[in-house]
């Protein structure tokens, strides 16, 4: 392989700080090409089977190389309907079983790829409305307009069934708008998706917090077009994992702590140009900031505090490190457990390891402090998870704002009629987006395959 990786990086960190903008930058046009030319077209693509959505990436990285981009964008899409957004905030499960991974740690650069083949697609206007010839008379509602239920609701409507997207907060978009900050992606991405799959035909409903013990009152919604209500056939559930992990320790009602999802959605409302009053609003602006959790939102609670401007950032993790490189317990073409560095990491962020919080300290009411014990984790006698054990060595980390990112509660459903299908990280726990775009594929194909089963008529 003479041809390296060559990745388009990052924009200068004392550039990138002080905005919301995207931080990855894009290669061009040449370089872009001839990194699509890197793969090896192998006869087994694990790359192919490493991505939920059975990507075909050998097949688009080749009309990549040629210059065919609306070829290249016709077998995207044909797997994926949102390259859009995976080709930005994908973890590109596929490159972590590439062939090239495995021989020399420099696999394709299948992720970007994905970006510059869809972005050219909307620039050149390869990607236009494609509403259904036929509609088959039969209705689903889609609770949830994350990543699953978008997807589900595309991939019912290109089927021909009438789609009513009910949301309940005021846009679509999921943990896309709502958790993940605009500098990993950039809401106008959404909006633009937003208004294809209108002018394909889907009703978009904001504002309504569905009951979901009660999915038929939904049958009540009376059409934008002005029919009259009709019962739906299907109800498609992706409404996503809505609680988040919670840290009941002493303190922690003090002023300061907060869930993650408190800053990242807030920070987002403000970008898009909601208001917030001086007491509701969550900034870390000022503070010398305490991340708990150490993976990904965490990441996204740094790189958030820094553009808000705070003093300082410590990142805490009650897991051990993981190693750097390689991991023997997770080979290829399996997703290696190693150390991750985020471009919010490298902004600057104190990171720990082993560290159990035992409570939140305060003055007046506020947090000033939080009191972490040093573990270790030791075999279980019994086989299963490591037993956590206390050290004893106690210490205390100086914080006015604490964010817990501790991740999300499966959320349990009660029993579903027979017409009520699952999809994304409601059916799976939290998960990743390119799995619940997967996921509300499939979700389409169950409702399918029971409509056609129940026909009457
Ligand atoms: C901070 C953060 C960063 C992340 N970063 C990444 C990343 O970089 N890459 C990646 O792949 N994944 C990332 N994820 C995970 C990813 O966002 C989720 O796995 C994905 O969004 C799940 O999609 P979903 O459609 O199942 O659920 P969601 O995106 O959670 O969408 C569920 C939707 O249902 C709506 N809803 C819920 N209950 C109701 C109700 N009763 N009535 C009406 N509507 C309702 C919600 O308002 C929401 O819009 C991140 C997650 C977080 C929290
Ligand atoms: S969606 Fe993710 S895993 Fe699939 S091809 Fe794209 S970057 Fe790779």
């Amino acid at each position: 392989m003479t041809i390296h990786r060559k990745e388009a990086g990052y924009r200068p960190i004392g550039e990138r700080i002080h905005d919301f903008s995207e931080v990855e930058q894009t290669l061009n046009t040449r370089d872009r090409q001839e990194q699509a030319s890197r793969c090896m077209d192998c006869g087994v693509p694990f790359c192919h089977w490493a991505c939920p959505l059975g990507n075909k990436c050998p097949e688009w990285n080749d009309a990549l190389y040629r210059g065919d981009w609306e070829r290249a964008y016709r077998i995207l899409s044909s797997t994926n309907p949102f390259p859009e957004f995976t080709g930005r905030i994908c973890p590109a499960l596929c490159e972590k079983s590439c062939v090239l991974y495995l021989t020399d740690h420099e696999p394709t650069t299948n992720r970007e790829d994905e970006a510059a083949i869809s972005e050219r697609a909307w620039q050149e206007g390869f990607v236009a409305p494609q509403p259904p010839l036929h509609r088959n008379g039969r209705r689903v509602a889609v609770v949830g307009a994350g990543p699953a239920g978008l997807a589900a609701a595309h991939q019912l409507n290109r089927m021909g069934y009438s789609v009513t997207v009910v949301e309940r907060n005021e846009a679509a978009g999921g943990l896309l708008r709502y958790g993940i900050p605009n500098f990993k992606l950039q809401k106008q991405l959404i909006d633009r998706r937003i208004r294809l799959m209108e002018q394909e035909g889907i009703e978009f409903r904001y504002g309504v917090d569905v009951n979901l013990e009660r999915l038929d009152n939904l049958d009540n919604l009376d059409s934008l077009e002005g029919q009259e209500p009709r019962p739906f056939d299907a109800y498609v559930v992706a409404t996503g994992t809505p609680q988040a992990r919670d840290l009941q320790v002493p303190g922690r009602e003090l002023r300061g702590v907060h869930l993650a999802l408190e800053l990242l959605s807030q920070q987002n409302r403000v970008l898009a140009g909601q208001q917030f009053a001086k007491e509701e609003r969550v900034t870390a602006r000022g503070c010398k900031v305490l991340v708990i959790g150490g993976g990904d939102t965490g990441s996204d609670c740094v790189g958030t505090a820094h553009r808000q401007g705070c003093k300082s950032v410590v990142q805490i993790e009650i897991m051990p490190q993981p190693p750097v490189g390689d991991n023997p317990a997770t080979p290829w073409p399996q997703w290696p457990v190693v150390l991750k560095t985020t471009s919010s990491h490298e902004e600057g962020c104190e990171r720990r390891w082993l560290l159990n919080t035992r409570r939140f300290l305060g003055k007046d009411g506020r947090l000033t402090g939080v009191e972490v014990e040093e573990v270790e984790w030791l075999p279980n006698p019994e086989g299963g998870r490591p037993v956590m054990r206390g050290t004893g060595r106690v210490e205390v980390i100086e914080a006015d704002m604490v964010l817990l990112a501790l991740g999300f509660l499966k959320p349990q459903h009660p029993a579903l009629p027979d017409n009520v299908f699952l999809a994304g990280d409601a059916a799976s726990g939290a998960s990743l987006v390119v799995r619940a775009i997967a996921s509300g594929l499939q979700a389409a194909h169950r409702v399918d395959n029971y409509v056609r089963l129940h026909r009457q008529g």
